[in-house]
């Protein structure tokens, strides 16, 4: 096979869509970086906090468990197979911003980038924003009136070729809608797990966003699609057991239910891929939740917090 080939049968398997155009993990897992080796930075029990997770109901037609197999992913699965974790050289979480960008867009943006840093507890850089024009005519389509932009050329060309030295993951946000490929009306978001590169669009969030204020659906939007994509280029894959920010979903509607919290076992996850302090990481949770009017959240990391307090 071609060399030239070869490469797009690697693209073709390895990238994966995110999302709401999420599609089943079934890459063979090959890279086996920090194989099991790694220590939980404490000893707590995660599945004390299994009291506050919420069972998935039966999938019903419309929804993403009813037309997707999901093979799960425990954490012992997860600990024993490929994953990308931070290292004392890959460490950074990048944000690109590609397209035009209002005041409103990038109020919520500096949200975005306080809010990655919590979750993660890793260092964000949000890198100023630069026209689109550097996507070519030939990845770029007109459907219905709105100009999308085809995500190979961004996840390939502009964020595999300029991969920072100390990136743990390359993602870009655009403000033009997506698209993967010629058949698909639009995606969401994509990842490329291998190449650590991700890329959504703000484009089908911004509605009914006035000002500032009120944005905190398209706000939640953004900040529910960028973790749940980083986490799954940390190899984390889809939760389907219970309501969950690893849950899939098909449409917007389904995306809008799910939380933007981890059930315990996902948490168990990132907690042990990061090596954070889950206690900490609460703390500027529920400030973030309370300053940012998101009461329900605030609620869940109290609760969460005093049952992982009493663990310790
Ligand atoms: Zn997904
Ligand atoms: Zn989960």
């Amino acid at each position: 096979m071609k060399q030239n080939n070869l490469h797009k049968l690697k693209i073709i398997i390895f990238t994966i869509l995110i999302l709401f155009s999420c599609q089943p993990e079934k890459q063979k897992q090959s890279n086996q970086k920090d194989k099991v080796s790694k220590p939980a930075k404490d000893k707590v029990d995660y599945r004390n906090l299994n009291r506050l997770n919420t069972k998935l109901s039966k999938p019903v037609m419309g929804e993403w468990l009813f037309s997707q197999k999901e093979s799960g992913q425990s954490f012992k699965r997860y600990i024993n197979s490929t994953h990308i974790c931070p290292d004392s050289l890959n460490n950074v979480i990048y944000l690109n911003l590609i397209g035009e960008f209002d005041d409103v867009d990038m109020g919520v943006l500096k949200k975005l980038k306080e809010y990655t840093e919590i979750f993660f507890r890793l260092k964000v850089v949000m890198r100023e924003p630069v026209s689109d024009d550097i996507i070519p005519e030939k990845s770029r389509r007109f459907n219905m009136e709105n100009e999308q932009l085809h995500t190979t050329y961004i996840l390939q060309n502009i964020l595999k070729q300029n991969f920072p030295k100390d990136a743990l993951v390359n993602m870009a946000i655009t403000s033009a809608d997506l698209y993967p490929r010629e058949s698909w009306n639009f995606v969401f978001g994509q990842a490329s797990l291998r190449g650590r590169v991700g890329v959504s669009s703000i484009f089908r969030y911004k509605h009914h966003c006035l000002d500032s204020v009120n944005c905190s659906k398209y706000m939640n939007r953004i900040m529910k699609t960028t973790t749940h994509e980083i986490m799954h280029m940390l190899y984390v894959k889809h939760c389907k057991d219970y309501k969950c920010l690893m849950n899939g979903s098909i449409s917007l509607l389904e995306a809008d239910k799910k939380p933007s919290w981890l059930c315990a076992e996902c948490l168990a996850k990132l907690i042990w891929c990061t090596q954070t302090d889950v206690i900490e990481r609460y703390d500027d949770l529920i400030r973030f939740s309370e300053d940012n009017n998101y009461p329900d959240k605030a609620e869940f990391y109290k609760k969460s917090k005093a049952i992982m307090t009493e663990s310790y």
